[in-house]
């Protein structure tokens, strides 16, 4: 990193988040612990091997943020205003993520020892950057609970996944068990799919399946569970439902896709699918696999019988 002449523009700074309603008159002083440096295309400003004793604010060009490696994709990207290595400039700990100039930049550092002299200088300094590290940790939490939902859904039909069924059901297993509540699963596939997308092309299937998921997932409530449990299988988890009731529903599903004989997708009109459904009534000893299993089964005779059909 090389230091940087800069000529200090006063009104340009206040522009500056951290600097936001600091008074004119003190902002010079406020600067003379600042250094300008600059920073070269993949130059590494923080890494979390290193200590970091500087906050960075951006004043030209843009930096990217790695977490993990610096092979991952940027989580985000600094430009003109945005604070670096704030959380490790206060709390005097490692950086968490990698900090690397994406173009030629420049920033301004402030060390850390002169901290407590600026924030009894200007208690509005002080505000600004608690307001920018606020942002960062709700930043950080929008992406911790994007990454948790994506880590459940599946991104072709938006169902949820298995991962996400193997949690739910031990939450609905107890609530339904506690509650003398029944729970029933139902393990539904499509039928004569490999034929389809020899038929029409593996696109084709692509957007039968999401028709299949979108149809499906209309027809029930907010309590269940639609999962794609793999290829053109899915499961779907019926809590406090009776084997009659959501045969009931299963019988409903069926009819719904069975109606559809041609829908649109983005390659033109296409032919629907049909599907075959197996499915069981949860006993109090059973386990995911014990119900699938069971399920599995019911659906095995349901395409032995001719598919597009339900048994139990
Ligand atoms: P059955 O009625 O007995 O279920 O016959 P089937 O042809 O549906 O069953 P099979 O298991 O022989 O074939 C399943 C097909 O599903 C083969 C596979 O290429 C297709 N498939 C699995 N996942 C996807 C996917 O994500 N997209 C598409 N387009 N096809 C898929
Ligand atoms: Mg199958
Ligand atoms: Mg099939």
């Amino acid at each position: 990193m090389k230091a940087a002449h800069w000529q200090t523009d006063l009104h340009q700074i206040r522009h500056l988040r951290l600097f936001n309603n600091v008074a004119l008159g003190s902002l010079a002083k406020l600067l003379d612990s600042f250094r300008p440096c600059e920073l070269d295309t993949g130059e590494v400003l923080l890494s979390p091997f290193d200590r970091n004793q500087y906050l960075y604010i951006v004043i030209t060009g843009s930096l990217k943020v790695y977490l993990g490696s610096l092979d991952n994709q940027p989580v985000t990207t600094l430009r003109v205003g945005d604070c670096a290595g704030e959380v490790s400039f206060i709390d005097n700990e490692h950086p968490c993520a990698y900090v690397v100039a994406n173009e030629p930049s420049s920033a301004l550092r402030l060390h850390r020892d002169a901290l407590s002299t600026l924030f009894q200088q200007s208690p509005q300094l002080m505000q600004n950057l608690l307001e920018m590290l606020c942002s960062r940790v709700r930043q950080g939490n929008r992406q911790l609970i994007d990454s948790e939902q994506n880590a459940n859904i599946d991104k072709l039909t938006g169902a949820f996944n298995r991962r996400w069924l193997e949690h739910v059901f031990e939450r609905e297993r107890t609530r339904c068990l506690f509650s003398c509540q029944p729970l029933s699963l139902l393990m539904l596939d499509v039928d004569y799919f490999k034929d389809y997308n020899d038929l029409h092309g593996h696109l084709a299937g692509d957007y039968a399946l999401c028709l299949v998921a979108h149809t499906l997932r209309r027809q029930l409530r907010a309590r269940d569970s639609l999962v794609r449990f793999g290829g053109e299988e899915f499961v779907v988890l019926l809590p406090e439902m009776t084997l009659q009731q959501a045969a009931d529903v299963a019988e409903r599903l069926r009819e719904s896709l069975e109606r559809i004989g041609a829908f649109y997708s983005p390659l033109g009109a296409q032919p629907g699918v049909t599907i075959s459904l197996g499915l069981t009534q949860m006993m109090p000893k059973d386990s995911l696999n014990s119900l699938i299993a069971r399920a599995d089964q019911a659906l095995y005779r349901a395409k032995d019988e001719g598919r597009n059909r339900l048994c139990h």
